[in-house]
């Protein structure tokens, strides 16, 4: 399997990262997070149109797996976040691999989470962050070898976070 990574802040091509709902909730089946994290993105889910449009946009990717795990170090390059992820050979994107530190303020875990499934997205949506990068198109930049940030990534993470907020219900 060629591995590629995606990460992040930032997304990386190491070789480089769902909702229908199920009997374990309203997150795809092929989305596994840490249980600290799955009552706060149900939570998320019930306010946020943009997060439930990933979930969906996951939970239809067939073959796909999606990890969220917690560290207590930096997942790497001093970055809060990461996301690796695995194509199979014939390109076709299998897995991602999403690591977010701990501790963290919940509205920033919970932004960078969204940040993190938009590049899984993003690698859904066949974007070639490298070749962007190389052509200078604007919002895609290289934090080092095989290592990217978009612009995309970030603002979608603040958008779910302001939908949150900006919702009707409980607050938490
Ligand atoms: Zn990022």
């Amino acid at each position: 399997m060629r591995t590629t990574r995606v990460t992040a802040m930032c997304v990386t091509l190491w070789a480089a990262v769902a909702c229908s709902a199920s009997a374990q909730g309203v997150l795809p089946d092929n989305l596994h997070v840490d249980p600290m994290l799955k009552p706060m993105l149900t939570w998320l889910w019930s306010r946020s149109p943009t997060f439930r449009r990933q979930c969906l946009r996951i939970g239809d990717a067939a073959n796909l797996t999606v990890r969220v795990a917690l560290t207590t170090s930096s997942p790497g390059r001093n970055s809060d976040a990461l996301t690796v992820v695995g194509r199979d050979r014939s390109g076709r994107l299998i897995r991602a691999e999403i690591s977010v530190v701990e501790p963290l303020s919940r509205r920033r875990r919970l932004e960078l989470v969204a940040h993190e499934l938009e590049h899984v997205v993003e690698q859904l949506d066949d974007l070639d962050l490298a070749s962007l990068q190389r052509r200078g198109v604007s919002g895609v930049y290289s934090t080092g070898d095989h290592h990217f940030e978009t612009a995309r990534a970030a603002a979608i993470g603040r958008l779910v976070i302001r939908e949150a907020d900006e919702a009707q219900g409980p607050s938490s």
